[in-house]
């Protein structure tokens, strides 16, 4: 494994999103505790493309 300038704990959405910045620039580590990501799911989907329909809400086209 080459040297990281930076370790990231947890490969949820702030943290691939802070990776995928910071790798722009440095070398980066992201450490995740479940073996696949997304799994377990930390989500419900309750606030979805569905439910958003459901408020009548329009997308700005
Ligand atoms: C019950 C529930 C329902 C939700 N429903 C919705 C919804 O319907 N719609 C919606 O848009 N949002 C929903 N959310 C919110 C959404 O899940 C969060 O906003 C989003 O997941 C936050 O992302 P995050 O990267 O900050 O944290 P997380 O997604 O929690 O990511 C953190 C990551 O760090 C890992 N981790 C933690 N500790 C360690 C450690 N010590 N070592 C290694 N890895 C570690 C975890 O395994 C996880 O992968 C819901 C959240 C919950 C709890």
């Amino acid at each position: 494994m080459s040297k990281s300038d930076a370790i990231i704990v947890g490969a949820g959405p702030s943290g691939l999103y802070l990776a995928r910045e910071l790798s722009k620039v440095m070398n980066v580590t992201i450490f995740e505790e479940d073996r696949m990501l997304g799994i377990p799911p930390h989500c419900t989907g309750l606030v979805n493309l569905s439910s958003l329909k459901v408020l009548a809400y329009r997308p700005p086209s």
